[in-house]
């Protein structure tokens, strides 16, 4: 999509810090971050939000699933506990609408988020 931020980090046209990347999916850290691990898990091919990812039904939501994990994994947070979450709409928070799964850890998370 022509007029989408994350798009365009997926085709390099906006800088960012990439962690990790398959054939479907992208992980950068978080411009902003909330915690000391906070890293942005992306499929490349848009998908508006994650009711969208999930609607895919092509294995998809699982690679985007399997790419957070080995994010973690990776940022040495998996052992500790770490959260993933997909703000989903406006009144959850989304911002960016192309889906994306924050990977947040190395802090003590508290329950229930605001
Ligand atoms: P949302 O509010 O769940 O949609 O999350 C959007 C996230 O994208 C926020 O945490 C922002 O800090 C982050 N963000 C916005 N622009 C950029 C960028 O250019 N690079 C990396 N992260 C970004």
């Amino acid at each position: 999509m022509t007029d989408c931020l994350f798009c365009k980090i997926v085709a390099k046209e906006i800088p960012a810090e990439v962690v990790l990347e398959t054939d479907r999916a992208l992980a950068f850290r978080d411009i902003n971050p909330q915690a000391p691990t906070h890293v942005l898990v992306i499929p490349k091919e848009h998908h508006a939000d994650a009711a969208a990812l999930a609607a895919a039904d092509d294995g998809l939501a699982d690679d985007v699933l399997k790419a957070a994990h080995a994010v973690a994994v990776q940022e040495g947070v998996a052992g500790t506990g770490y959260r993933v979450v997909f703000n989903t709409g406006p009144g959850a928070g989304q911002t960016v609408f192309h889906v994306h799964a924050h990977v947040l850890g190395g802090r003590d998370l508290t329950w229930p988020p605001g």
